[in-house]
Formats: structure tokens, sequence, C-alpha cells
């Protein structure tokens, strides 16, 4: 599916608008195309060249992606000695750190910057009554179609045409399916006892609003954020970490008064999208997307997503949702407790609540999708994880010159052990310099240092840049500082 514009391809690959140069920028960047006869080439025009090269490159990319993230240490597929299981991934050593540098990140700019934000850890498995109150057990569900032939199942929604797009056989009528996991509670298996794996956190922020509000007797507008696992039995997956049945959210309930609160969803709308700028998301691959009043779910006024341009397309990275006073209302009728928040005026009002509401792993896909580069070198080809340093797993990487070279090995050392109590800090004394200095490109550290035989004279060593491969020399009593400063 092509649903990238020709000027975001233009953009995509040629630095300057001169579309003079395109067919030399066809060769340059699509070395696939030297397959097809130069004379069918020349034939096609600007749109088709770099449609198809536009997404010969992005499928290339996604392959990239996802062979650097099971080589290095990112993401594996879960249990995958016995074959892998749909929808579930592990992270890795480079992966854990890369979500909790997300997570940690997320959590101290909307809660503990915020005074007027408050955090929240509520259990995965609530109350079943809960998901009856909040409308889950009738309605969130995808329409889903099977295969007669093949039996694969389909979301009746992402279908084209009315035929199985693997086999060709015949679809079933649509069906609603319920994508909550059901388990047990207790010893028997009777439906008495049924319960569900929460497909969102929010929740159990809903049922915990009178408890919150008791114990910090905030003002409107205030919010109760949450980060943990939820989980969707989600019929069709792919595209990586995109889609998943098990997952990470990161949810801000944030309550404001009625009649505010379309101001509010303007405000976070604005607040959402500079946190992706801030963290080095690039403007052109970020967009709303409004969803159609017909098309909203049961509990929404209005949803706007923002999307990213994934290597697979535009797709939802974050949805903010104004989800009124529906939870709210409905937890009060089901539990007969007064969920009702009492004003400075004494008046009692149900909040509306604007929910910006977002996965870590597609943060995670982005980051990965936006900082992965190549550069040619003279003889190799250099790849680079251009994270934003507050996001890369491993701040720092340390190397001595020689590993077999006792002085610098123990100088190293002593400058790792120092480093390691503030960042994150790898020690690689293994090959090569320049080989060292790829092997920390490619998973994003931002800086290396080397430990040389001058150290040992003028106490300095060279700190190179990820980047721009800038090397300069540093004190190393004033290194701390200079990353501190680097890394903020
Ligand atoms: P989609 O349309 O992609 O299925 P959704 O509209 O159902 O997503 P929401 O219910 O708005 O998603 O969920 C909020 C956020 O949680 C999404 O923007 C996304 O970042 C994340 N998310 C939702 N479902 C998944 C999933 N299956 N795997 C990974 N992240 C998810």
């Amino acid at each position: 599916m092509i649903n990238a514009s020709i000027e975001n391809m233009i953009d995509f690959f040629c630095d300057k608008r001169n579309r003079s140069t395109w067919h030399k920028l066809r060769i340059a960047n699509f070395p696939r195309f030297v397959k097809y006869p130069t004379s069918q080439v020349s034939g096609w025009g600007l749109t088709s060249c770099l449609q198809i090269g536009y997404i010969e490159y992005m499928a290339d990319l996604i392959e990239k992606i996802v062979s650097l993230c099971k080589r290095r240490g990112f993401v594996f597929p879960s249990s995958e000695i016995y074959g892998g299981i749909g929808g579930f991934w592990d992270f890795g050593p480079l992966g854990v750190e890369l979500k909790n540098n997300i997570k940690s990140w997320w959590w101290q700019t909307m809660v503990q910057i915020r005074e007027e934000v408050v955090g929240l850890d509520s259990t995965i498995i609530h109350n079943p009554k809960v998901w009856q109150a909040s409308g889950h057990t009738l309605s969130f569900t995808d329409p889903l179609r099977e295969c007669k032939s093949c039996h694969q199942r389909f979301r009746a929604d992402q279908l084209k045409g009315e035929k199985c797009p693997e086999c060709g056989g015949k679809l079933t009528e649509v069906k609603q399916f319920n994508l909550m996991f059901e388990t047990f509670i207790g010893s028997a298996k009777e439906t008495a006892n049924k319960a569900y794996l929460r497909p969102e956190t929010c929740q159990g922020i809903f049922v915990n609003f009178a408890n919150v509000v008791d114990t910090i007797q905030p003002k409107l507008p205030f919010g109760i954020a949450q980060i943990g696992k939820g989980f969707r039995n989600e019929i069709t997956l792919g595209n990586f970490i995109f889609r998943d049945r098990e997952f990470e959210m990161m949810e801000l309930e944030y309550f404001v008064k009625p009649g505010e609160d379309e101001k509010w969803f303007d405000y976070w709308l604005k607040e959402r999208l500079n946190w992706y700028l801030d963290l080095g998301i690039s403007k052109k691959n970020l967009r709303f997307f409004e969803h159609p009043k017909k098309a909203l779910a049961h509990y929404s006024k209005r949803t706007v997503d923002i999307e990213y341009q994934f290597p697979f397309g535009w797709a939802e990275l974050e949805g903010i949702a104004n989800r009124t006073d529906f939870d709210l209302k409905n937890h009060a009728k089901s539990s007969g407790k007064d969920l009702r928040f009492q004003d400075e005026k004494g008046e009692k009002l149900y909040p509306y609540v604007i929910e910006p509401s977002v996965g870590v792993e597609r943060i995670a896909l982005a980051l990965l999708t936006e900082g992965y580069r190549e550069e040619k070198d003279k003889k190799e080809t250099r790849v680079v994880l251009a994270l934003n340093p507050k996001i890369a797993p491993v701040k720092v990487a340390v190397f001595p010159l020689l590993p077999n070279k006792p002085a610098l090995v123990k100088k190293a050392r002593e400058i790792y052990d120092d480093l390691k109590n503030c960042f994150n800090v790898a020690w690689d004394d293994r090959g090569n310099i320049g080989k060292r200095y790829y092997s920390q490109d490619e998973i994003g550290t931002p800086f290396c240092i080397t430990v040389d035989f001058e150290t040992l004279e003028d106490k300095k060593v060279t700190v190179r840049d990820r980047d721009s491969m800038k090397q300069e020399r540093i004190a190393i009593d004033k290194l701390k500082e200079f990353f501190q400063t680097k890394l903020a």
C-alpha cells in the first residue's frame, strides 16, 4: 500500500528539491533498480520510480530493524526455542533499557514535573464488573471474518474485497470478536470465576478515582497517570512490535470541568505532539488523524490519533480521546458509590476526562525507524541509531586503546567504574577501535571514550561523538560534568 505523498517521498530521498537529479538519485538510493533493465526504468515516470523505490526502501528498512534488534539484543520473539508465539515479544538487554528510558521520560514529563498529576499502579486483573460497567464486555470488539478454506482469521475492516487474501477462499460473514483475554480466578474453571486481563490501564484509574481524590484533595484540572501491561487478543498481527497481544501502555486520565473539555483536548494534542518532537522525531513523520464522528468508540466525544510514518505506512502511534464523564458515571451507577467530584464551591459534578494513551512498543518502533541510518564510509557502511541521548540504552562506552596493555586497561577501568555510578556505561576491549566505534553506533551509544598512551601523561581521554564522529580531548576529572550537560 502506498500512502506517502509524492512530496513526502521526494523529501525522503532528496536533500535538495532538485527534481532534475531524480534519475541519478534513483540509481544511487535504490540499488535494487539495477535489477530492472535500463530501458524499462527510463520509461517510468517520476511517480512510479519514487513509489517503487520508496516501497522497496521501506520493506528493506523494517527487515534491517528486525535483524538489528535480534542481533544486538533489543527484541527477541517470545518463547523462540518453541517456535515463538504470535504477538508476543521479549525485550533483550538493550531493549529493556530502551523501554525503561521511554517510560521514565514519559513519567518524568507527564507526572513528576506536573504539580497537578499523580501516579498510580493498579492491578492487571480487576473485578469483572469493571469491564461490564466500562462497556468492554459488550463493545471491545473487532469485526472478524474467517476463511472457509484455510481458516485464517482477518479483521473485516482491513480486508479489501470478498476473498481470502491468503488463498482466495470464501469468507464467513462478519462477526464481532471480543479482544479481551479471559482467565479464571481460583481453582474452578466456572463462568462465575471468569475474569479478564486488562486491555487498557485506565479503568484501574477510574475505579480508584475516589481513593486518589480523598488522599490528595486536588482541584480541577488534575491528572492520574499509569504505566502498565495491557493485553489484547488481536486478530491480525504483523509489522514487528507494532501490534502485540501483550504490550505496555502509558495512560494519563486528565480530569477537567465539563465545558472546558474542548480547550484541554486541544492543549493535550499540542503537548503530546511537542513531546515527540522533543524526543527527536521529525515533524514530517508525524500527523494528526481525526476520527470521523460515526467511527468514534462508545465512550468518546472526540478522538485524534497522532500518527507516525512507519516503514509500512502511516499508523497510530498515540490516541488522544475525550472520554467525557462516561466512565465515572457508569462506575458510579454500577457500584452504587458516589464518584462525583466536589469543587471549591461545594458543587458536586462528574468531571470530563481527556486521555492521552500510548504503547511503549510503538514509541520504541518509531524511534528505531526514525534513528536508523546507513552511512557509506570508504570501505564499509556505518549503521547508526541516532537515538536521542535521553533514550539511548547505553550512554557512554569506555575502551582501552589496547587490551593487552595493563596500564591502559587499569586507567580505563577506573574511568568506567567512576562513570557507571551516574550513567549506563558499556565496556569494550574487543577488536580494533574502529570496530568498537561502529558497534556502539549501531546501538545508538552517543559517546565513546578511548584511553590511550597520552592519557597516562596528560590525564585526558578522547571522547568521540556518535553523530558527528568528531573527537575531542577531555580531562578525566571533567568527564562527569561534560556528559551531564550533553545527556541532559
Ligand atoms: P489500533 O487502531 O492500532 O488497534 P486502538 O485505537 O485500538 O489501536 P487505543 O485503544 O487507542 O488503540 O490504544 C491506545 C494506544 O495503545 C495506541 O495508540 C497504541 O499506542 C497502543 N496500542 C493499542 N493496541 C496495541 C497493540 N495491540 N500493540 C501495541 N500497542 C498497542
